[in-house]
């Protein structure tokens, strides 16, 4: 089966804003049917009313039972998606030494774990069909580190590594598995950065201004069309030259 007949649904995590409701939106350009995600109902609401064809619908990708849930509505609604995009994260940031059990296991079952919660599942529909995208949200920090972040980066990291190992298990049957690294982008979470750490990395980035939240779901939407089914098990870089490997 080609992608362009059996490809109508896409999920997105995170969907409710920032970069995540930036790819449902470009998704819904591309002509896919988005589901999108929230953590509350009123989230999901308000992507449902932001979307014209797609819908929001809720999900923690932190918790198993959410996930099951959402399987066995997105079966009993014939709503399988192929394209899968593992967009909701977190950051708990501090210096190691300071950094509570919490703050680390929190990053690593939601930003981490939850790709095997999500991949595990979704593949499935992908592997009869014999064609899919799976797109995972890593950092530039996942290669360059960044102080009061080693939980985060070290989930990031961890999701290259996971991208790798999944393209090579499944390339055979039609479906890519890619990231995107995203530098500093304007969001609620950059929005966290104090004056000082906005401008020192300001002066760190080649082009001159953080990223936009539309660049990086320019990326998702060349990753998930038909014209990048030979790019696989890679981390496609989107940072204004911040960071190049
Ligand atoms: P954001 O504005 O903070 O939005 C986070 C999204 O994730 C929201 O939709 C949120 O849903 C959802 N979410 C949070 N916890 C969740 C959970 N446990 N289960 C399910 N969904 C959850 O984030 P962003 O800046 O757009 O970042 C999106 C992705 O890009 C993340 O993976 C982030 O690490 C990565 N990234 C961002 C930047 C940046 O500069 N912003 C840079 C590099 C990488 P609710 O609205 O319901 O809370």
């Amino acid at each position: 089966m080609s992608g362009t007949e059996n490809q109508k649904y896409a999920l997105v995590t995170g969907a409710s804003r920032g970069i995540g409701a930036a790819i449902a939106h470009r998704l819904e350009r591309d002509g896919f049917n988005v589901i999108g995600t929230a953590t509350t109902e009123a989230g999901a609401q308000s992507i449902s009313e932001s979307l014209t064809r797609g819908r929001g619908v809720c999900l923690r990708v932190d918790e198993d039972n959410s996930v099951d849930e959402l399987m066995t509505t997105l079966k009993a609604d014939e709503q399988l998606p192929l394209i899968l995009v593992n967009n909701a994260g977190i950051t708990r940031d501090n210096l190691l030494m300071r950094m509570k059990p919490e703050e680390w296991n929190d990053i690593m079952n939601t930003n981490i774990n939850s790709l095997y919660r999500m991949c595990k599942p979704l593949m499935r529909p992908m592997l009869k069909a014999r064609w899919g995208r799976i797109v995972n949200l890593s950092s530039v920090v996942g290669r360059m580190g960044n102080p009061g972040q080693t939980n985060y980066v070290a989930s990031k990291a961890a999701i290259e590594g996971f991208t790798r190992s999944l393209a090579i298990e499944i390339g055979y049957r039609g479906i890519t598995v890619n990231s995107v690294a995203p530098g500093f982008i304007a969001t609620d979470m950059t929005n966290e950065l104090s004056e000082e750490q906005s401008s020192a990395m300001m002066e760190r980035i080649p082009v001159g201004h953080l990223g936009s939240c539309d660049d990086i779901a320019g990326a998702v939407s060349f990753l998930v069309s038909d014209d990048a089914g030979y790019v696989t098990g890679i981390t496609l870089p989107v940072n204004g030259g911040l960071h190049m490997s």
